[in-house]
């Protein structure tokens, strides 16, 4: 019954950084039963502001950048979302799928990164290859052991989503679909949070005034946030 998972999983008590620390040595001992060896020194990173073209969710820095030229250093966006089991099986498939880079220095997803990271249990795509949840293709072993070492110990991910907003010159303009009219507008994601703290605009079609918006900042691959919901989840 160890295993089993209630509908409301422990959350880890502490912040981020700290959940991916503690998990760390948990997934080592994955990569140990493997014979899989990870570079001596690895720093993890949780934020933002490391990634020019602003949608990696997770980046391992070649050692070169480092002070010692040794350490691997290893950024987590807080793009992902956590507090929930797949939520975090997602987020340490990221993690796992950073690790893998730094076993003997491989910062390409060539046939050594891919052999070593399906040793581990991740599936898909090597450019992507992570925690898949379900189908044909899903990483159940890595699941298994995230649920059973992670989740059933330490607990869930904390925190939910903190996406970055890119705005201002070249930002690309965000989706917002009125929830009145159906209709599309858009615009700059600097001017979508000036609506949220306000509390609405009115609508390009309709004219309506409201805030019952459905705003997507990251196309179709996200889900839509409500117009309200944009001042607390999203930083600038
Ligand atoms: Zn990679
Ligand atoms: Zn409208």
């Amino acid at each position: 019954m160890n295993n089993l998972i209630t509908n409301q999983p422990k959350i880890y008590e502490g912040n981020r950084l700290n959940f991916y620390n503690d998990c760390f040595p948990i997934l080592k001992k994955l990569f140990d039963e493997n014979d899989l060896k990870l570079a001596e020194k690895i720093q993890l990173h949780s934020s933002h502001g490391y990634d020019d073209r602003g949608y990696a969710i997770g980046l391992c820095h070649p050692s070169r950048y480092s002070s010692d030229n040794q350490t691997r250093h290893i950024t987590i966006s807080p793009s992902l979302n956590g507090e929930t089991v797949d939520n975090t099986i997602k987020a340490l498939g990221t993690m796992a799928h950073e690790l893998v880079h730094t076993i003997d220095n491989c910062n390409n997803h060539g046939n050594l990164f891919k052999t070593n990271a399906e040793k581990i249990g991740l599936r898909g795509k090597p450019t992507c290859i992570g925690a898949i949840l379900e189908g044909d293709n899903a990483s159940v072993e890595f699941n298994d052991f995230i649920v059973t070492n992670v989740i059933n110990t330490i607990g869930c991910l904390p925190e939910q989503a903190l996406l970055k907003l890119k705005s201002g010159k070249g930002s690309r303009t965000k989706k917002i679909i009125c929830n009145k009219c159906g209709y599309r507008n858009s615009a700059t994601g600097q001017k979508v949070i000036e609506w949220s703290q306000r509390g609405g605009f009115a609508c390009n079609d309709c004219g309506e005034y409201h805030d019952d918006y459905d705003v997507y900042f990251d196309g179709a691959s996200q889900p839509a946030t409500d117009l309200f919901e944009v001042q607390f989840n999203y930083c600038d």
